[in-house]
């Protein structure tokens, strides 16, 4: 099942959030996602998820860009940018909102722990209280898709993951829309990303559904882990990529995403590996379990 699409039609995408410089972790998250784009002759888009200013990093989107250039990822159009996209992620509020599908919240974090949230203001938030949060009315369907490397997923939000924040208290809305709305906008057939969003999923097909928008493709591939076993990720500090060293990252995300570059690929240019890597893509034998690597 090499060519998943052949089609030119497909449109995929990576979405950094810029927290931080693009690391070994990420590298492979973009290369994939690239890579199952380009070998169906579709296009691929980059959108800097960046609609949490408290958690930005100063220099770290355009770290992000340089280093997938230097990688040899040339995206299509223009870069995308969540902050300038507030007017729509309001449109879609409203949209939700008339539905009858939301409700404010008062509660706080700290009050509320971890687990599923209980409805607490569902029904209207307690005399004196303000709400300050936006959360969406879940239902008991089973939500379900059939990710390409994953298999069948499933939730019951009701069950699983409560009424969930679409705007947060402090005025910002929450990735789960914002996510959903860009997809639609960009025409996104396929989403290839960690498997660290998989539990995401059902919340984003939800938001889809009330919103009339069409779910892509999905899949979530394996994401690279620390010698601990927690996943790469710059809010643990993972190693930037050196960018004076692309044709190697290149050569290691390609045998961490189990594509057995062969060795001759050591000699040639960064244009070659790509070229290489497009011609063999074969996205099966990515494998689904999240793995230890020391690039
Ligand atoms: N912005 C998210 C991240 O950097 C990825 C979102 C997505 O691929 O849907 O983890």
């Amino acid at each position: 099942m090499s060519k998943v699409q052949a089609s030119s039609d497909y449109i995929g995408r990576f979405a950094p959030s810029p927290t931080g410089p693009l690391h070994f972790g990420s590298a492979v998250a973009a290369l994939a996602s690239f890579l199952q784009a380009r070998s169906c002759g579709g296009k691929w888009f980059v959108r800097i998820e960046d609609i949490d200013p408290p958690r930005e990093r100063v220099g770290a989107s355009a770290a992000i860009l340089d280093a997938l250039l230097e990688l040899g990822l040339k995206w299509d159009g223009e870069v995308r940018y969540q902050r300038y996209r507030s007017s729509a992620y309001d449109h879609a509020l409203k949209q939700l909102e008339s539905a009858g599908k939301t409700f404010a919240c008062a509660c706080t974090r700290r009050q509320l722990g971890d687990g599923p949230y209980p409805g607490t203001c569902r029904n209207g938030v307690a005399t004196g209280l303000v709400g300050r949060s936006t959360r969406v009315k879940v239902d008991s369907a089973e939500i379900g898709f059939d990710d390409l490397l994953q298999g069948r997923h499933h939730q019951q939000l009701v069950r699983d993951v409560g009424d969930y924040i679409i705007k947060r208290a402090d005025g910002l809305y929450a990735y789960h829309l914002a996510v959903v709305v860009d997809d639609a906008a960009d025409g996104i057939t396929e989403i290839v990303r960690g498997v660290d969003l998989l539990d995401s999923t059902p919340r984003q097909i939800y938001l889809q559904r009330l919103l009339g928008l069409d779910t892509p493709k999905y899949v979530h591939i394996p994401v690279v882990l620390n010698q601990s076993g927690v996943k790469l990720s710059k809010q643990t500090e993972a190693t930037p990529i050196d960018p004076t060293s692309s044709r190697r990252v290149l050569i290691e995300a390609l045998k961490f995403l189990q594509q057995a570059p062969p060795p001759k690929l050591n000699d040639q240019t960064r244009d070659e590996i790509l070229e290489w890597a497009v011609a063999n893509w074969d996205i099966s034998s990515v494998g689904k379990v999240s793995r230890v690597y020391a690039a």
